[in-house]
């Protein structure tokens, strides 16, 4: 007979047991849901969230104080001065370019997210975007170039202004050689 007992009292808790669970999950039927169907289903980003970094060329000076400003090294700029004749233009908040920006890279596998290369920008061109997926399965698809010019052209600059620079160069020993040559003021006496 106690065994008969013992078999009843295991079967109602296990029904017991089934019930309480089903509780708690008819419970959560009513809440709101606190999961999301990512990545159907994203969620808003905060305004200031920091993600993927984003560089505006068109406003770029090259003055390189984002680079200056990275702790971990991970922006590289390279630039070329203009020469007279090269009009690079303006940028959006008025100030002239005088500088070609022939490399404009960021590894963003070494950055830290930091943001401490947004606010030295003169021209508030490079941002967080609000951007975070962009995983890749090759690291160097990671270092993202924003340079606009091609390797050709940015060849070009480069070779532009050492032209330039020689060509200056030449026409200062020049002057300086014929400034030797002069006679001075009493010479023919
Ligand atoms: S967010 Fe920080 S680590 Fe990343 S590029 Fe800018 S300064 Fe460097
Ligand atoms: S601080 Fe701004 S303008 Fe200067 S090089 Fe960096 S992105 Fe360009």
């Amino acid at each position: 007979m106690s065994g008969l007992k013992q078999y009843l009292k295991d079967t109602w808790q296990g029904i017991w047991t089934v019930l309480v669970g089903m509780k708690v999950t008819f419970k959560h039927l009513f809440v709101p849901a606190v999961t999301i169907q990512y990545p159907d289903v994203k969620i808003n980003l905060p305004e200031r969230a920091r993600n993927r970094l984003y560089v505006n060329m068109d406003d770029c000076i090259g003055c390189d104080q984002c680079a200056r400003a990275c702790p971990v090294d991970c922006i590289e700029i390279e630039t070329v001065k203009s020469i007279p004749g090269e009009d690079l233009g303006l940028t959006s908040n008025g100030k002239k370019k005088a500088l070609w920006v022939t490399k404009f890279n960021i590894d963003i596998a070494k950055c830290c997210y930091c943001q401490l290369c947004v606010f030295p920008c003169p021209t508030e061109c490079i941002y967080m975007t609000d951007v975070y997926e962009f995983s890749e399965y090759e690291r160097e698809n990671l270092v993202y170039k924003f340079a606009t010019l091609t390797e050709e052209e940015a060849e070009e600059k480069k070779r532009n202004y050492e032209k330039y620079m020689a060509e200056k160069e030449a026409q200062k020993t020049a002057a300086a050689k014929t400034k030797t040559e002069q006679p001075k003021t009493g010479d023919n006496k």
